[in-house]
């Protein structure tokens, strides 16, 4: 556009600057040549007034000389008063008198120009370089026939040194006059030319902006011309552009949003088989960043062997594909991998698109409930196995022995105790899973409830001689639902007693701590003297039904859902639970619970 400008100002100075010249040229010639007529026309009349008032003489015979001194002397009293040449010639050429030289050496005058054309026309006029004077010279000439005896011609010649000298202002003049309006003319075209382009680079500026994304960019250019229409349908642009663009923009981020915040992961292969689009949940899966993978070659997931292997095979195939991966990243997880081709309307093929679905927790679930139906079978089976076989003993008869029939009375009682007894954990497992039990709050003086605990648990210590001990801040109160916290700490404690030897010791102690954000929070730790959890359990013994050594913990009675029963407890009060053992030293279990529980 700026040469746009340029171009125009340059053409438009070339055009001014030619006419200017022409008109500088055709002025100078004029004044040039009125002046010469001027000239030519005043010596004119000075030769016609000589002519007329001249007192001539005879200039015959030839020999004579006086006549020649007369002449000259004339020529240059009249030179003195016209301040030009003036020169007597006779018809024949002989110069009879000069206001310059001496007529004597100059050479006949016949052949010279002006006499010639003086001669043939009345007056001759001519412009010529004098060798007498070495200059310009302008020659007049006009016959003059006078009744005294002269028949010739009288010349003026002027030295054109002062006509060149005036011509030559006057062309300097006039040259200082065009320069000046050439500059004038120059600023103006540049002025007009800066007026007709400014708004079209206003114009291409904005459209420059347009197409670098700037959809703000608008036209201000307020005319009703070409120029202004150009404006609008240059901002009209930018509106629809605008609105386009914002609506593109306000699908994309929906669809952004929607795929971003899908629970299944989106892996999308494109035609060329690189990775076209991975969601956040596909790089939660897949353990890789979208910004670095994506637009590479699915080979980039090779990490995931067999996720690579069934993609691969759907791609070739470009069929639906239905099957389980694990992927390990590096914990295990097992996905669900869905894969279908994608079609462009008009039927391109443009890659398949992938869902992949975690069904690692749902799979788990599954299979604990089964394990759960399994051993709660199986659990159940072992008593009533018992009290069966037991009865039908005593119902055959054969036992006549009163004190036989007794002890088997008693293992049927015991083992329908037992019965009794796992039923209800079961039950209660199985409540407090569900989420239907709630908490029963009230304020607890931790240190009686504890006490009261374990005088219940003294019995059963006393037989393994066991000790019982207790580290519990006097004045401690604390709020919680009572039947559960006895629940936790009966499980707990008895566990201890369960699962030490003969003369170990299990303690209780209770200290408060100041948590983040004011809360105050009570420790508990039940810890005993007994024969340790291998590390390799430690995980699993909160499970249901889970018991490190099956045999031992049956005959102490155990059913393997106490702990699981206690984690329940200690979440439903907002609480943590965690466990360290070191096998044949003790355990410990540590609890903490708030102080106060939170209205819910
Ligand atoms: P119950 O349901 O009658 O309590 P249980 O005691 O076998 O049966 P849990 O209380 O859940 O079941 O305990 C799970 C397992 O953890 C136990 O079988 C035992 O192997 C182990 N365990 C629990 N507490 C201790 C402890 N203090 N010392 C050593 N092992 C323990
Ligand atoms: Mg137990």
């Amino acid at each position: 556009m700026k040469s746009f400008r340029f171009r125009l100002t340059v053409i438009m100075l070339i055009v001014i600057g030619v006419s200017v010249l022409a008109a500088g040229i055709t002025m100078g010639q004029i004044f040039k040549n009125s002046n010469m007529k001027v000239l030519e026309e005043n010596m004119g009349r000075e030769i016609d007034l000589l002519r007329a008032t001249f007192p001539f003489v005879n200039t015959d015979p030839l020999s004579s000389t006086d006549y020649i001194s007369y002449y000259s002397e004339k020529a240059k009293e009249i030179a003195r008063l016209t301040q030009s040449r003036v020169t007597f010639i006779r018809k024949d050429g002989t110069v009879v008198g000069d206001s310059l030289s001496d007529p004597r050496k100059m050479e006949n005058h016949a052949s010279r120009e002006e006499i010639q054309q003086a001669s043939t026309e009345g007056i001759g006029r001519t412009i010529r370089y004098s060798e007498t004077l070495k200059r310009n010279m302008l020659y007049v000439a006009e016959p003059v026939v006078s009744d005294k005896g002269f028949d010739g011609y009288i010349r003026l010649s002027m030295n054109l040194k002062t006509v060149e000298e005036g011509i030559q202002r006057g062309w300097m003049a006039i040259g200082i006059g065009l320069v000046l309006l050439f500059l004038a003319a120059g600023l103006v075209s540049y002025r007009i030319a800066r007026g007709l382009t400014s708004p079209i680079e206003h114009i291409t500026g904005v459209a420059n902006r347009i197409s670098g994304l700037d959809y703000d960019a608008r036209v201000g250019v307020q005319r009703r011309d070409e120029v202004g229409q150009l404006g609008e349908a240059i901002n009209r642009m930018a509106d629809s552009l605008q609105n386009q663009m914002k609506t593109i923009r306000d699908n994309e981020d929906l669809l952004q949003s929607v795929m971003s915040n899908m629970t299944g992961g989106i892996l999308m292969i494109d035609a060329e088989e690189r990775i076209a689009l991975v969601n956040r949940e596909s790089e939660r899966m897949l353990g890789v960043a979208g910004k670095r993978v994506t637009d590479k070659p699915y080979h980039e997931l090779k990490k995931h062997y067999e996720l690579t292997k069934l993609i691969e095979g759907s791609i070739q195939s470009r069929e639906k594909l239905h099957g389980e991966v694990h992927l390990y990243n590096p914990e295990e997880r097992l996905v669900l991998l869905d894969g279908v081709p994608m079609y462009e309307d008009d039927g391109g093929y443009r890659g398949m698109l992938f869902l992949l679905q975690d069904i690692t927790a749902i799979r788990r679930l599954e299979s604990m409930r089964s394990e759960f139906v399994a051993n709660v079978s199986h659990e159940l089976k072992t008593p009533i196995a018992a009290v069966k076989g037991f009865a039908e003993t005593l119902l055959g008869g054969g036992v006549k022995d009163e004190e036989t029939s007794r002890s088997f009375l008693q293992i049927i009682y015991d083992e329908s105790e037992r019965l009794n007894r796992l039923i209800g954990d079961i039950l209660e497992l199985s409540q407090i899973e569900s989420k239907r039990s709630s908490l029963d709050c009230s304020p607890i003086h931790v240190s009686s409830f504890i006490e009261s605990l374990l005088e219940k648990l003294n019995n059963v210590a006393a037989k393994k001689r066991i000790t019982l001990h207790m580290e519990i801040p006097d004045e401690l109160y604390m709020e919680a639902d009572e039947d559960k916290l006895q629940q936790i700490f009966l499980n707990l404690l008895s566990n201890g007693i369960n699962y030490t030897l003969d003369g170990g010791k299990v303690k209780i102690k209770v200290v408060t701590v100041q948590r983040d954000h004011d809360t105050e929070r009570v420790v508990f730790t039940v810890s005993d003297t007994g024969i340790g959890i291998p590390k390799k359990d430690l995980p699993r013994i909160f499970e249901r039904f889970y018991r490190v050594d099956k045999g031992r913990s049956r005959n102490s009675g155990g059913t393997g859902l106490g702990l699981s029963i206690v984690k329940h407890l200690v979440d439903l009060h907002h609480g943590t639970l965690s466990v360290e053992s070191e096998l044949g030293i003790g355990t410990t279990f540590t609890i903490e619970l708030p102080l106060l529980q939170q209205e819910e």
